[in-house]
């Protein structure tokens, strides 16, 4: 995960063409990671916040066409390419993130840290039931006039996790989001905290609110921490205690053994 600055000014031209442009090149970007796009701070009215937008990365590349020039009027080295440019609910990373990464003190982009990046994730976690039901989208296979269940789609979304190569491209193209298996995994323990069993709280616009926390570090290079074993739904209080507090866990294979500050809980 990514976060790109950009001013007022520029926002449209980002926005508009699922455009960035940058001098220096970010390593470590694969397709389909999220790009935040944020507004820098001097440009912002008040009280709006600086990430109101993401999108999906698709590529970095030379600005041999001088397409930067084209849409801001100003020549950048590499212009990075997304899709999907969607909304989120307004949030400034300061307020959210876990870290002491300072993100304002980024030129252009800056890399979100993991533990920032599940704090994000759990901030924009996009409806479990927004993915596309069109059925160019399913392969025939798995159309049979139904939508996915909860179950069903985290037994994908596992298995795109594993990276298996022979994985068919249409569902990649379907549940390339790590938020959908946040969200499937939170609509399946209904939004109940795994350790304390806290039902969670209702948001304004009427829908539940729960955390998903990742017992290992989300690790890109190792996808399958992105999978359903490693995914624990929580509240926010228990969640915080994981990160901060004095914390065991042994994993049960299902399920987890874990004990926060000597006080044990087992979760299946
Ligand atoms: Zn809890
Ligand atoms: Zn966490």
């Amino acid at each position: 995960m990514l976060l790109f600055k950009n001013s007022a000014e520029t926002m449209e031209g980002v926005l508009k063409n699922a455009k960035h442009a940058t001098n220096g090149k970010p390593n470590d970007v694969k397709p389909g990671d999220i790009i935040l796009i944020a507004q820098t701070k001097s440009t912002l009215l008040t009280g709006q916040k600086p990430i109101r937008w993401i999108m999906d990365f698709v590529s970095c590349e030379e600005d041999e066409d001088n397409l930067s020039n084209k849409i801001w009027g100003k020549h950048w080295r590499y212009i990075i390419s997304g899709e999907n440019v969607r909304p989120v609910e307004p949030f400034d990373i300061n307020e959210i993130k876990m870290t002491s990464k300072n993100y304002g003190a980024a030129q252009t982009f800056a890399v979100i840290e993991p533990e920032d990046e599940e704090e994000v994730l759990n901030w924009i976690s996009e409806g479990v039931k927004t993915y596309p039901h069109d059925t160019d989208i399913f392969s025939a296979e798995f159309k049979e006039g139904k939508t996915l269940d909860h179950d069903e789609l985290i037994k994908r979304l596992d298995l795109k996790y594993r990276n298996t190569p022979k994985f068919k491209e249409t569902i990649v193209e379907l549940i390339e989001r790590p938020t959908l298996l946040s969200n499937a995994i939170k609509e399946k323990y209904g939004y109940k905290c795994m350790i304390c069993g806290y039902p969670g709280f209702l948001k304004k616009d009427g829908k539940k609110y729960a955390e998903v926390h990742h017992m290992i570090e989300l690790n890109k290079k190792a996808p399958e921490t992105l999978q359903s074993w490693n995914l624990l739904v929580v509240c926010p209080l228990c969640h915080k205690k994981l990160h901060y507090s004095d914390v065991k866990s042994e994993f049960l294979d299902p399920g987890w053994k874990i004990i926060i500050n000597g006080e044990e809980h087992t979760i299946k």
